[in-house]
This record gives structure tokens, sequence and C-alpha cells, in this order.
């Protein structure tokens, strides 16, 4: 067996403790006789499982008693529909900045169920850069105000949220969410799909303020309304049981490692290594404002499609791989997210300083 440094933006690298232990408990979790991917989900066991990845994202997030998490399906790509539909209830107005594709995706689906103000695009520029808004920009009528906070296909982060008032923020993290400790009270909605950051495929979370919950429109679908899967802890039907396991290694894994503070300070480290790397490189550069460049995504040309093709390659061959940029924007991506070890980054940067010297 020869494990790669996987750079994949998602699905993404998992810590192999946390693959090693899913193995461990595989064919039999615990005294339960079975593994979790046939345990029903009204269970003992399984009741405690989720229970407990419930606890541990709270303690490893430190999220307020107001704040409802959970476990839901369809991906964040179905968030972009469930927020309007259970957020717009007073002006039936949002405010939404633009700062990548997954924003504008978010956008358009919004604008099915309501009036939809995008008051800031960084689109013109290929999404290099974070827009800067100020609160003046904001509409205090809006029902709330959308930001996608990492840009995983661009490299770009939010530093420093906008501030909104009293207008709830909505903040898409699903390749950022606890790569750094954040001040969940800030946010109406915080979610992410898992696989970036998180887990397998196949589990969205959801951190929603409580207040925000019971509004959506009376033909709103079941699985859609916020009330109805915070009023069943997320087991309105059968939810994704495995993944939301794997969630709870994750959470496991997290606290082990130190929290989230600890893994800053690693995720730190490894941006730093790659972008100091970039920023005197003569063959690589990089394609995100500086004062916006994400930890997580790094994303970097050589102003040559061939040479970015052959870089990706014999990458590859050396083990390092999935370093393709997004198919739209093409280039080079490293998505070093909590799973990458600083060994990982240290051999990308090694390897780009040979391939800089042969090229
Ligand atoms: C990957 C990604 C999405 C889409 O996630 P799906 O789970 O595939 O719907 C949305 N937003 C961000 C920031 C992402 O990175």
């Amino acid at each position: 067996m020869r494990r790669v440094f996987n750079f994949s933006a998602g699905p993404g690298a998992l810590p192999l403790e946390v693959l090693e232990k899913a193995q461990q408990e595989l064919i039999c979790y615990g005294d339960s006789g079975m593994s979790v991917m046939e345990m029903s989900h009204r269970s003992k066991d399984y009741d405690a499982i989720i229970k407990s990845a419930e606890a541990k994202l709270r303690e490893v997030m430190g999220i307020p008693a107001n704040y409802k998490v959970l476990f839901l399906q369809g991906g964040a790509s179905l968030q972009f529909a469930m927020i309007p539909l259970n957020l717009l209830r007073k002006s039936f107005k949002a405010d939404y900045i633009e700062s990548g594709q997954f924003a504008s995706k978010a956008l358009k689906e919004a604008q099915k169920f309501g009036t939809i103000n995008v008051v800031a695009s960084s689109k013109a520029d290929q999404y290099s850069y974070i827009p800067k808004v100020a609160k003046e920009d904001f509409d205090p009528e809006a029902d709330y105000v959308y930001i996608c906070d990492n840009n995983t296909i661009y490299g770009t982060k939010f530093h420093e949220y906008p501030d909104t008032g009293d207008v709830p923020l909505v903040a898409d993290m699903s390749s950022c969410i606890l790569s750094e400790p954040v001040d969940v009270s800030k946010f109406g909605i915080i979610y992410a799909g898992a696989q970036k950051n998180l887990g397998p495929a196949g589990v969205t979370l959801v951190i929603i303020r409580e207040d925000l919950i019971g509004h959506a429109k009376e033909n709103t679908p079941a699985m859609l309304d916020y009330k109805l899967m915070a009023d069943n802890h997320s087991m309105y039907n059968t939810p994704p049981t495995y993944g939301i396991y794997m969630l709870k290694l994750m959470f496991e894994w997290i606290e082990a490692q130190g929290g989230v503070k600890e893994l800053e300070k690693r995720n730190k480290a490894k941006a730093e290594l790659l972008y100091n790397f970039l920023d005197q490189s003569k063959l690589f550069k990089g394609t995100a404002r500086k004062e916006d460049r994400s930890m997580m995504n790094v994303t970097f040309v050589t102003g040559d499609p061939e040479l970015d093709a052959k870089f990706v390659k014999e990458a590859a061959a050396e083990g390092l791989v999935s370093l393709k940029g997004h198919r739209s924007v093409g280039g080079m991506r490293a998505s070093i997210y909590n799973a990458m070890p600083i060994e990982g980054v240290q051999k990308l940067v090694d390897f780009m300083r040979k391939f800089e010297a042969e090229n």
C-alpha cells in the first residue's frame, strides 16, 4: 500500500488515523455486533453516535446553546435553495456577495424565491479577490446577507467578515470549516458540505441560530424545512448514518490534535510555506490577491497551460496528486485541508523547486 499526498479540493484527504479507526470498527462497532452501516438509525447504538458527533462538534467549535446542529443531505448545493426557502420571510429580499462560482450558483438559486441584490462582485476579475463592502452597502431590510467564506476554486477567503448589523449573516464554509476558530455567534447560519474538510461526501452540516428556524413558506417541501429537521434531530427520515459516524471520528481527531487552534497553527504554517515559495518563484505565480489568500486552497499557474499540464503529471508520478486546477480556471490548485500534513506541503515545494530548475 502506498498512500499519496492527496491535494484534491473535494472529496479531499482524510487523516490516516481517522481511516484506521474506521477500519478497526468497520465490521463490528463496539459490542453492537454489526457495522455502523448496518445499524438502524433508531437504535440505541446509533443514537449515541449521532449525539456524540454533535456534542464533540459543539465542543471543538464552541457552538452557543441557541444554535441547532443539523446533519442533512443534498450537499452544499441544496443549501443554496434551502436558505432562501427558510430565511426569506419579511421583505423577501436578500443581499449576496458574489465572490466565486459557488456564491454565484447560490444567488441564482435564491433568485427563484425572492429579490436578490448582488452587493458586490469580483466576477469581472475572475473572482481573484474578495469584494470589499461597507455596512452602508447592505439593505437593512434584507432578510439575510449571504457570503461564501472560502472560495474553493479561486483560493480566496474572507479574512474579515462584513458587518451586517442586525441582518443575519449566512456563510458557506464548505472548504474552511474547522480550519481556524470562528465566532459562531456572528452568524445566522454556517453550513458546509462534508467532503472538503470534514469527512466523506453525503453529509451537509448546518449550524443555525434558533430564531431563524420555523419561517419556511407553507409549500416548502418537508425535507427542505429546517424546523422539521431540527424538531426531529436530523432524523425525520434516515440520515446519512455512516457519514455522520465519520464526522464523529473526525471531530474526535480534531480534539486529539489539540483542537481548532492547533489546527489553525498548522494550517498557517502549511500555507505560509507554499505561498512563500510562490512569492519568490520565477516560474510559478499565485493567482489570488495576496490579502485575500485562502489557507486551504492555494491556486497558482506557470503562465503556460502546457507547462501546467506537465507539472501536474510529473507531480502525480512523485505521489503528489490531484493538483490540477478547477476545470473552469485551469492552472494548479493545492488543497491543503486539515488532513494534509506539513510533510506533504514540504514535498510539494521541494518538487516545485526541482521542476522550476528543470524548466
Ligand atoms: C464544493 C463546494 C460546494 C458544492 O458542494 P456540493 O456538496 O457538491 O454541493 C459549495 N460551496 C463550496 C464553498 C464548495 O467548496
